[in-house]
């Protein structure tokens, strides 16, 4: 069966494409799927507006369509093993961390599920006895849904699931790189009854058919979550139509640890902040930021457990971390660090790409600590999405001329999504998670998130939130009924 899902059917690509995955571990391979062009793209989004504009789904009551939401959540808790291994295979990622996110990707579906009726508007006050005036909330029409592959579904739940929970129709593109768990959930959605037409799936890269959905003027937002250069470019093919535009992008994210901070786990969390994924993750921190009189006790440590990291594929029940998706992914992560050390970056560990045993046949990539950096950096002030750590190191005469200093040097920084603060001073935490200028802030933790509070970006991370209620807001449009009741000239113009 053909893996592109357009107005109900599983067809193939109009020019009859195809593209081998392959796991990033070891370089075999995975499947082979169909490749869309921009044709197929342009066909799917007119099957998204007519089954908008003349199909059921956006009229169905929301309870229903939350209800749609909680039966794909049930079958993903069933199917969970199986969409896990999909995932495993296409990034790489170990099985352990694949689970984990499915249960994240049920966590999210059910959190809409919930919110479907929620919210449903509200009326206001005009104090006018025979004015009833109200505002309500209606779905803003038809979605193009593009994702990364670095959370593939999860990504793609941040977005399928608040725009469903709406009432709108998508097309989904996934990062052609990993398409397998989206081919699962249009496969769900086509089994659980979903009518024609509401969820569409193309397949490939997004200079094309990405490209082709931004552009089409049927079109009314588009949800992004990808790196900045692609945001500036679909934001710039979205305006000519003026189509919503909501966008997650990149970061560069701060982790601040004070002197007075719980040392074993800042140091422990500041392990996970950036090796997680092989810091492959938006939110990774990829940046420390500590405290001049802790650096050299803190930083040794890190080298030394950074060390002990193992490395493996998704089923070495050993390993601690996986490959980079890529080879031109390895090759940029390398270029940064080459360049930093270039720049005066002093290289404690890692750097080098793993030549011998299995490591050999994956895009591995060691975890890699640079000291003695600065803002003036680019692999500072850039996004390597690789298992980079950059340290850098602040002061002051007094406490609060070090908390100024950290602040500078953790908002210095074109991106704002997400950083975290490690001190016991409660104060001190408290006045600094104010003043970063970052969509998340952690406390003395680094990376948990739940689906009922807002994710997103301050500055060139992002425009829009996921998540929370702002999540569902972002596939919603606004409209003010106003209704009089007892009609009556206006008597503004004489009647002559
Ligand atoms: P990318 O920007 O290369 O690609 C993302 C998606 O956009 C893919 O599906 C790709 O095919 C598509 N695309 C590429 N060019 C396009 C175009 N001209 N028009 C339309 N679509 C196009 O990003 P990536 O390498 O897949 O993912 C890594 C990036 O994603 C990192 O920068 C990371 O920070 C970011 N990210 C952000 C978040 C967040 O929540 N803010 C989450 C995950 C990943």
């Amino acid at each position: 069966m053909p893996e592109l899902f357009i107005d109900g059917s599983w067809v193939a690509p109009a020019a009859g494409g195809t593209r081998t995955i392959t796991c990033p571990a070891d370089g075999s391979e995975v499947a082979v799927v169909s490749e869309a062009g921009a044709d197929d793209a342009v066909a799917a989004v007119r099957a998204a507006r007519r089954a908008f504009d003349s199909g059921e789904w956006p009229n169905t009551p929301s309870p229903e369509r939350g209800a749609l939401l909680g039966r794909l959540a049930d079958k993903l808790e069933a199917e969970k093993e199986q969409v896990a291994r999909l995932e495993a295979l296409d990034t790489g990622k170990r099985m352990v961390e694949a689970r984990i996110d499915m249960d994240d990707i049920i966590a999210v579906f059910r959190h809409f599920a919930r919110l479907a009726n929620a919210d449903a508007g509200r009326v206001v006050d005009t104090g006018m006895p025979d004015v009833r005036s109200r505002v309500v909330h209606e779905p803003v029409g038809v979605c193009a849904l593009i994702t990364p592959w670095n959370y593939p579904l999860l990504q793609t739940s941040w977005k399928v699931a608040p725009a469903l929970a709406a009432g709108n129709t998508f097309v989904l593109k996934p990062s052609e790189l990993t398409p397998s768990t989206s081919i699962w959930l249009a496969r769900a959605l086509d089994e659980l009854g979903l009518p024609a037409g509401v969820a569409n799936l193309v397949l490939g890269p997004g200079a094309t058919v990405g490209a082709a959905m931004t552009e089409a003027p049927e079109v009314d937002l588009v949800s992004f979550t990808g790196g900045l250069e692609t945001g500036k470019r679909i934001m710039a093919a979205a305006a000519p139509t003026v189509k919503r535009v909501a966008l997650e992008l990149g970061g560069k994210n701060p982790n601040v640890v004070f002197a007075d901070a719980d040392r074993s786990a800042a140091i422990d969390n500041a392990l996970t902040a950036v090796f997680l994924d092989s810091g492959q993750v938006c939110s990774g921190g990829a940046r420390l930021v500590v405290e001049e009189s802790i650096h050299d006790e803190v930083v040794a440590e890190l080298v030394r457990r950074a060390e002990l990291i193992r490395l493996g594929g998704p089923f070495d029940e050993e390993a601690e971390t996986g490959p980079l998706i890529s080879e031109a992914h390895r090759e940029k992560v390398q270029r940064y660090v080459d360049e930093a050390v270039a720049d005066g970056a002093r290289l404690l560990t890692g750097g080098a790409i793993p030549t011998g045993g299995d490591l050999a046949r994956g895009w591995f990539y060691p975890p890699t600590i640079l000291d003695g950096c600065t803002g003036e950096m680019r692999c500072v002030h850039d996004e390597s999405f690789g298992p980079v750590l950059t340290v850098e190191t602040f002061s002051g005469a007094t406490p609060d001329e070090a908390e100024d200093a950290a602040v500078a040097i953790a908002n210095d920084t074109i991106y704002g999504l997400a950083g975290a603060v490690w001190t016991q001073h409660a104060g001190r935490a408290e006045r600094v998670a104010g003043r970063l200028r970052h969509g998340t802030i952690w406390i003395n933790d680094y990376h948990p998130y739940v689906p009922g509070a807002e994710w997103g970006g301050y500055k060139q991370s992002g425009i829009g939130r996921e998540l929370g209620l702002a999540g569902l807001e972002e596939y919603r449009e606004t409209k003010h009924i106003w209704h009089n009741t007892r009609p009556a000239p206006a008597g503004w113009f004489a009647d002559r």
